[in-house]
């Protein structure tokens, strides 16, 4: 894998925190010289693991970008903006997603749906058009989206959320089929409960709440999934690892 991913261009959304920042990590370990364009809203927290990175390798060019994935407008700018010598993307990872609270759906505000739909689902959307657009042009290229076992089975309390990640699997699986015969991967990884910034986004900041959800289970971490990631984009060209469901031990 090492040599496989050596020199190229990943692209990770949501890399500020959780799975995609320990993704961008993941990819440095493994190939230390890899190029990476870390993004999501918050620059400080790139800028912070742009650090971390260049001391695990000074080998890795790393390119911080602030990109709100649920703004058209913005993706669009981004992919204009790219400077030269990190347009020819090679790995696009779709990982950039939230769930706002666990309510009955006629409690849900139309602010949350629209977040949600905006992040998980036409953000992740207008990334891979972009993408897929370079990647034709070469006729090589992987996208993997990051999902969840909530697309699968959905629960109550998570109509909003759960119906996401189900478009997540259809999107995936169509554009797969649409590609066939190509050299363009596209993969999706579905975690259960992974320990991050989720549960805190996810109870609008209540610590208390958030930590309640690991009280007394083992939880997956980002490098989990991070390792899954990697492991998927690292295959020969001519492998997709097409689907993975992954659980820590209690959940299933
Ligand atoms: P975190 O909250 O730790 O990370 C979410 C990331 O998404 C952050 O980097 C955040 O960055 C980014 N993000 C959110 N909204 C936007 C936006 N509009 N534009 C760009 N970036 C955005 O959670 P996880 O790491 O756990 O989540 C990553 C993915 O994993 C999500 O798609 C989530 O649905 C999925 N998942 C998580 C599970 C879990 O149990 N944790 C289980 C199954 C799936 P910023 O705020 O700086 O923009």
């Amino acid at each position: 894998a090492a040599q496989r991913l050596s020199r190229k261009t990943v692209l990770i959304t949501g890399a500020s925190s959780g799975i995609g920042r320990a993704t961008a990590l993941e990819f440095v370990r493994t190939a230390p010289d890899v190029r990476l364009i870390v993004t999501a809203r918050r620059v400080d927290a790139l800028e912070t693991l742009k650090g971390e990175i260049a001391e695990i390798s000074g080998a890795a060019e790393v390119l911080v970008v602030r990109l709100d994935v649920s703004d058209a407008g913005d993706v669009k700018r981004f992919w204009g903006e790219l400077p030269e010598g990190w347009r020819d993307l090679d790995i696009l990872v779709n990982n950039a997603g939230l769930v706002k609270g666990v309510d009955h759906v006629g409690d849900i505000s139309e602010e949350d749906i629209h977040v949600m739909y905006s992040t998980n689902v036409t953000g992740l959307i207008n990334m891979t058009q972009a993408a897929v657009k370079i990647f034709k042009a070469r006729n090589s290229g992987t996208v993997i989206n990051v999902g969840s076992v909530a697309g699968r089975e959905p629960y109550p309390g998570g109509s909003i959320y759960c119906s996401t990640k189900a478009a997540v699997r259809a999107f995936t699986d169509s554009l797969r089929k649409e590609l066939v015969n190509t050299r363009i991967r596209v993969a999706c990884i579905d975690p259960g409960q992974v320990e991050t910034e989720f549960s805190i986004v996810r109870f609008r900041g209540d610590k208390d709440k958030a930590d309640a959800v690991y009280a007394g289970v083992e939880p997956l971490t980002g490098r989990d999934i991070a390792e899954v990631v990697v492991f998927v984009a690292g295959r020969r060209e001519n492998v997709v690892v097409a689907d993975t469901l992954i659980f820590p031990s209690h959940q299933g």
